[in-house]
């Protein structure tokens, strides 16, 4: 395989955010950097004319690299490039030619060279180079042809201070830098659902923190190890995950002895939200992220969608509101949570489920029987958000930090 010196970093979308566009490179720039980190190696990412590049300054693994950078949202290609000095254009004819027959060593294709002369200094102009390298390509690999409408191949040539050669292009992600669209609350449960929504809003360039109910001894520690886990294969995406394990067993527990059985489902998940929300709130969070899906379940029909959506103030981002369970696995799947939301363990709302629940509530009347809580809800809200244990969850470690002072101290 080629020694290459650099990597040119495509990026679509950020490419037209106007005067922000700068704004947008540094975001994207910080997650290459990140993403860097963890490979062996010494490297630059620099931003010139619109362009970011990855400069290799010593040896490294060429997959490695790639692998990571696969996983950067914002990048739809990574290029591969070899650097060549500004050279005669009899010695860059050679060059190419070579370049053409490591990349392609079956030859049995069709190109397009395809030059932008930053350089005005160059003597000879983009098309007349264009020409020559194709004519010296033709001439080394008589099996190739050139097609300048639908080529199976380009060789893509940029004549800055040095001459950049690049061909192949590795798809990446797509979608936007994490953290360049602010942060977001994900109502992270056990299931198939949640992580797929933080993670598609992660691609729409949002960072994520995290809220789990849970509702011990009802539920078990694996049912927590279960989220950890999977909050830690969506970290990879988004970088460090702090999730809020709230306990939300009393609540749970007093909302069953008080009020209507059919309603227990909607009448948790109005408090589930309003906590998300007060958390979301104080960490700096511009919104809530769910799993919800229209008609899933009986609290996923419109009208249920409604009265939850009636306790909070923040938006409510809801990714996969018109997706099919089908195609919701297809992208867990993917993104490697699958195998992870599968597992068998208990979630707290699976314990106190009703046999019938309501699928059309109506507000005032949810309303109404929640003032059968008066009593003591406010109390257990504000134990469950004092008391909410934060865990560090990032791709290769989990750190808890028990109380909220030592959070703030880590500038949450
Ligand atoms: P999922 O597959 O994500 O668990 P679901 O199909 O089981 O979703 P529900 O249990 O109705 O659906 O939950 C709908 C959404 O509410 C979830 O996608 C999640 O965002 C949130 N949610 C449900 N239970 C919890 C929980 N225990 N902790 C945090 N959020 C939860
Ligand atoms: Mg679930």
């Amino acid at each position: 395989m080629l020694h290459y010196h650099a990597f040119l970093i495509k990026y679509a979308e950020i490419g037209i955010k106007g005067k922000n566009r700068g704004l947008f490179e540094l975001d994207l720039v910080k997650q290459i950097k990140i993403a860097l980190k963890r490979c062996e190696g010494t490297f630059s990412v620099d931003r010139t004319s619109g362009r970011i590049f990855v400069n290799c300054k010593s040896d490294y693994d060429y997959d490695e690299v790639v692998e990571n950078l696969s996983e950067v949202f914002g990048i739809v290609g990574i290029c591969p490039m070899v650097i060549l000095p500004v050279e005669p254009i009899d010695q860059l004819r050679r060059d190419v030619a070579a370049f053409f027959g490591e990349e392609y060593p079956d030859r049995n294709v069709t190109f397009k060279v395809h030059t932008r002369r930053l350089a005005r200094n160059y003597p000879e102009d983009s098309m007349e180079i264009n020409a020559q390298l194709g004519e010296e390509i033709l001439k080394t690999y008589p099996e190739t042809k050139v097609d300048v409408h639908e080529p199976d191949v380009m060789v893509h040539l940029e004549i800055r201070e040095r001459i950049y050669v690049y061909s192949h292009v590795i798809p990446g992600p797509g979608g936007l830098p994490v953290g360049s669209g602010g942060k977001a609350m994900l109502c992270l449960s056990g299931g198939i659902d949640s992580p797929v929504a933080g993670w598609m809003c992660a691609k729409r360039g949002l960072k994520l923190d995290a809220t789990y109910f849970n509702a011990p001894p009802y539920t078990s520690e694996r049912a927590l190890q279960k989220v950890i886990d999977l909050a830690r294969i969506v970290s990879k995406y988004t970088g460090p995950i702090y999730l809020h394990n709230i306990n939300f067993t009393e609540i749970q527990l007093y909302i069953y002895e008080k009020c209507p059985h059919d309603e227990l489902t909607i009448i948790m998940r109005r408090y589930m939200m309003r906590i998300a929300e007060a958390i979301a709130k104080r960490t700096d969070c511009g919104a809530l992220i769910t799993g919800e899906s229209i008609g899933q379940v009986a609290s996923q029909t419109m009208r249920s969608l409604a009265v939850t959506n009636a306790v909070c103030s923040l938006p409510v981002f809801r990714p996969l509101i018109a997706f099919d369970k089908e195609d919701i696995v297809t992208i867990s799947k993917k993104i490697g949570t699958y195998e992870t939301s599968i597992l068998p363990y208990e979630d707290c709302c699976t314990i106190f489920v009703a046999k019938h629940p309501v699928t059309k509530p109506l507000l005032d009347v949810i309303e109404r029987h929640e003032h059968l809580l008066d009593e003591k809800i406010d109390e257990m809200v504000e134990r469950a958000l004092n008391t909410d244990e934060i865990i560090i969850v990032d791709r290769d470690m989990t750190r808890v930090i028990k109380h909220r002072e030592d959070a703030l101290v880590e500038g949450m």
